[in-house]
């Protein structure tokens, strides 16, 4: 059977001909935490001009070569303002972020300086370029400001804005469409009759999906039968990944494979040896991934993950998982067969400069109460058996560790 790791490489070497999306053009506040289809270049220097890092006086360095030079206040400079040349043996008031006047090649700091009514006494001796910020020093006019491939954070939108940019060229979103199949699943917005059940991953999903940078797209149910799930699936067409959960078993009602295929997509794989989670298709129709997730809900999630998550960040142009993968231990023993690689949701805890695990005590793939509340999947390899307290074992971070 497929091992998780191998299974995450075939998805993504499957993705190579589709991924990244195309561009397009959008405002800095939809950019966020996408991935820059084009470098940024500077279109003007940073900072544009010659200015004051600090609260004080602006001055020739050789008119105050040793401590206690006095020299005459000219005029007093203020941030956005356009300073006239410095006198000859003339000092000026100056602000930070104010342009350095033709002439001075220095500032010093208020607290170093004597007022003394038009005159300013220098405590100490000037150097030429203190505390001025020389034009282009931040970065020189036409150079690479954002590299091509980068996320854009709140930083880069800082300094695409300070460079003039009201839109960034990002890799478009996938749109992602979420198919619920099953027989007794009902809208969450209508009360079950006996047998039935919410669907809660769609919207478990559709969570997963905006985090991971995604566009969900709730798609209507699928029943367990070949008709619904054909019409179901034709709705899909055209999205760049259908993610579909429940049916992919071995049930007599378990068809989403089947269907899948008749409807024309190419299945890669359709087991992975892990837990929760070993029936999980992949496969690719037309140019839409396909992607088939059990029902159970921790199972989805848990599949979602590994296998849809650094897809939809791949179709989007994001490098990698977004996750760290870090060595940590055991806070309790744990004991399964051999043969599946398990994921443990667990807390995770950082202590003694040491990354602990804690798994949750339910791990059971059904229960909805298990699916939150953690910070980890504490990955216990396919060999293992038994696993002593500390023992160390790897630990997929989705969030930062608990204070402990
Ligand atoms: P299946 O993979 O179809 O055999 O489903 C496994 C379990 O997951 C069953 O108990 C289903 O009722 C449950 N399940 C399937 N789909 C959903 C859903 N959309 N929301 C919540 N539970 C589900
Ligand atoms: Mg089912």
């Amino acid at each position: 059977m497929l091992e998780p790791d191998a299974a995450r490489a075939r998805i993504l070497a499957a993705l190579e001909d589709v991924a990244p999306l195309p561009p397009e053009r959008v405002s800095l506040a939809e950019a966020l935490g996408r991935a820059l289809a084009e470098p940024v270049l500077a279109p003007r220097a940073l900072p544009p001009f010659d200015s004051s890092q600090m609260d004080g006086y602006a001055l020739r360095a050789a008119d105050a070569r040793a401590p206690g030079a006095r020299l005459r206040v000219a005029f007093e400079v203020y941030a956005g303002s356009v300073p006239p040349p410095l006198p000859e043996g003339a000092c000026c008031r100056i602000f930070t972020g104010a342009p350095v006047p033709a002439g001075a090649d220095a500032v010093e700091m208020q607290e170093e300086v004597a007022r003394q009514g038009a005159f300013a006494r220098f405590r100490r001796a000037a150097e030429p370029g203190r505390f001025v910020r020389p034009a282009g020093s931040d970065l020189a006019l036409g150079a690479v400001a954002l590299e091509a491939g980068a996320a854009v954070d709140a930083g880069a939108t800082g300094l695409a804005a300070a460079l003039g940019r009201t839109e960034l060229a990002v890799y478009r979103r996938p749109r992602v469409g979420l198919l619920a199949t099953g027989d007794e699943l009902v809208p969450v917005d209508r009360p079950p009759a006996a047998g039935q059940i919410l669907d809660s991953n769609s919207h478990a999903l559709a969570a997963a999906c905006r985090e991971a940078g995604a566009v969900p797209l709730l798609l209507p149910f699928a029943r367990d039968e070949r008709g619904s799930l054909r019409r179901a699936l034709a709705a899909a067409r055209g999205l760049d990944a259908l993610v579909s959960t429940g049916g992919v078993s071995v049930g007599e009602k378990d068809l989403v494979k089947e269907a899948v295929e008749a409807a024309g997509a190419r299945l890669d794989f359709w087991k992975v040896a892990m837990k929760p989670g070993k029936p999980v298709a992949f496969g690719r129709w037309g140019r839409t991934a396909v992607f088939g997730l059990p029902g159970n809900p921790a199972s989805a999630l848990v599949t979602f993950e590994l296998f849809v998550r650094p897809a939809l960040r791949r179709l989007a142009g994001l490098p990698g998982t977004g996750r760290v993968r870090l060595p940590a231990r055991l806070a309790e023993p744990a004991s399964k067969p051999a043969g599946l690689t398990h994921f443990l949701r667990a807390r995770a805890t950082v202590r003694a400069g040491q990354l602990w695990v804690e798994p949750l005590r339910s791990q059971a793939s059904g229960h909805l109460t298990s699916v939150t509340g953690f910070e980890a999947l504490a990955v216990l390899p396919s060999a293992a058996t038994r696993l002593r307290r500390g023992a160390a074992v790897e630990a997929i971070l989705l969030a930062p560790p608990r204070e402990p």
